[in-house]
């Protein structure tokens, strides 16, 4: 399982159609190029639960890249604040709901390349994974050069075939994150890209290269696939100034000491962001508990042009969604059953949906501008871990301007499809239409004949 993290499927469309995927071009030849849908958060470490544990990032315990620790049980009391860019990355594995088994606890021997999410993967099984590379891997963030990430991808992709070749594991995972980082410093359909792109496809090419001299090809699945998209940002609208020039104490990273914070903002991606109110309040209140407060925040929030959606979580069951202009709907689930009701207008604007199932909720939603809107905003909205508003971004906008060391022309995070729809390719054809990306461990699982664990958010299309 290859992720070419950030790749967009128009993109990889273009590589293969144009030459500049040989390898690539051959396995759909073999198998298939199907566009699939992503998570909310669309953004790479959450986004990686539904390829590693089969399951959406807000039922396990992975809400976004940054998150307040309403509880105060995973963090440090002096902050209660997590952030994954940083210091806080290898907290991943011991964030995550303990009670549901990595692809890496079920398949095993397993082998795994910049995985994020590893519990169940012993040290000598992973690629990046040891300090001297965490400091490596920083060291390039800070200096922000697109090269330097290139030169981890091939350092990564060359050991990566080399594990395989030689240990043959049962189930090997390899992230590059080279087309994330080329897409963006220079927009996801720049030279950069295809050049990230290319490590990609040549990695695809000796693995198979290797599997056919040893007689493997045949029994091998061989799969690529992406955790979010992308799009364009031209304007940058900082959301933890904005709130502080409305007078608000606000806890957001870099800078997450000190006293009287009313709020914290937790951006991710970086065009979605955790709104957290009432710190002090251990328990989650659901927002209906908040609206005497914190109306008037929401109310502005809306009206800032970056903001396209806000939900507000109102039970375990219930969100709703606002835009500004077209009104506000909610979305309910009732057992298996997922529905769509807009009140005050459609910002979804896919109308109203009753009984849907999984699979219907899906196909009312896959044309539309928000692909998936209604599970994705329900799971992440349940989480515990949630903020009390959450935003996505409006399209060419973000909600991070200062601390970052590479100005960002592109972004992801949102719920809109430039950042949802992603591309699977694979090997071999299918026996059901895969819809998300949840539903690739749940299929690795079939493919390698092991039974799949209860409690998956995805289903196997083998
Ligand atoms: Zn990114």
């Amino acid at each position: 399982m290859l992720v070419a993290d950030g790749i967009r499927p128009d993109t990889l469309m273009s590589a293969i159609s144009t030459g500049r995927a040989p390898a690539l071009a051959q396995l759909r030849a073999e198998g298939a190029l199907h566009t699939v849908t992503s998570v909310f958060p669309s953004v790479t470490g959450p986004a990686y639960a539904p390829f590693l544990m089969g399951r959406y990032p807000g039922s396990v315990g992975l809400p976004g890249l940054r998150w307040f620790d309403r509880e105060g049980h995973a963090t440090s009391r002096w902050h209660r604040t997590r952030s994954y860019v940083g210091v806080d990355f290898g907290k991943v594995d011991t964030d995550l709901d303990s009670t549901t088994p990595t692809v890496f606890e079920l398949a095993q021997p397993a082998l795994g390349a910049l995985h994020v999410i590893g519990r169940g993967l012993p040290p000598q099984h992973r690629i990046g994974g040891s300090l001297g590379f965490g400091l490596y891997a920083l060291a390039t963030h800070l200096r922000g050069g697109v090269d330097g990430w290139l030169a981890i991808d091939r350092r990564i992709a060359d050991e990566f075939a080399h594990r395989v070749q030689r240990d043959r594991p049962i189930f090997a995972f390899c992230a590059l994150t080279g087309i994330d980082k080329a897409s963006h410093a220079t927009g996801h359909d720049s030279p950069k890209v295809f050049e990230a792109l290319s490590i990609v496809d040549a990695l695809a090419g000796r693995l198979r290269d290797d599997a056919l001299r040893d007689g493997r090809w045949e029994r091998t699945h061989l799969w690529v696939v992406s955790d979010h998209g992308h799009s364009p940002v031209t304007q940058h609208d900082d959301l933890a100034t904005q709130l502080r020039h409305w007078g608000l104490g606000v806890r957001a990273h870099p800078w997450v000491m000190g006293a009287n914070h009313d709020t914290a903002v937790m951006v991710s991606g970086n065009a979605m962001a955790h709104i957290y109110v009432n710190l002090r309040e251990r328990t989650r209140q659901w927002w209906p508990s908040h609206t005497a407060r914190w109306q008037w925040l929401a109310d502005r929030l809306l009206a800032l042009p970056s903001v396209d959606l806000l939900l507000f979580p109102t039970s375990d069951r219930v969100c709703e969604v606002r835009a500004h202009g077209r009104g506000g709907a909610r979305i309910v689930r009732e057992r298996d059953r997922w529905a769509y009701r807009p009140e005050t207008g459609d910002p979804l604007g896919v109308g109203p949906l009753e009984g849907l199932t999984l699979e219907s909720a899906w196909d009312a939603t896959a044309g539309s501008d928000y692909p998936d809107a209604i599970v994705q905003a329900l799971q992440l909205a349940a989480s515990p871990r949630s903020g009390d508003i959450i935003a996505s971004a409006a399209r060419g906008w973000d909600f991070r301007a200062r601390w970052e060391p590479i100005p960002h022309v592109s972004s992801h995070g949102a719920l809109h499809r430039d950042h949802m729809m992603v591309p699977l390719l694979l090997n071999r054809p299918v026996a059901a239409q895969p819809r998300r990306t949840v539903d690739v461990m749940p299929s690795a699982l079939s493919a390698l004949h092991i039974r799949l664990p209860a409690g998956l958010d995805g289903t196997s299309f083998f």
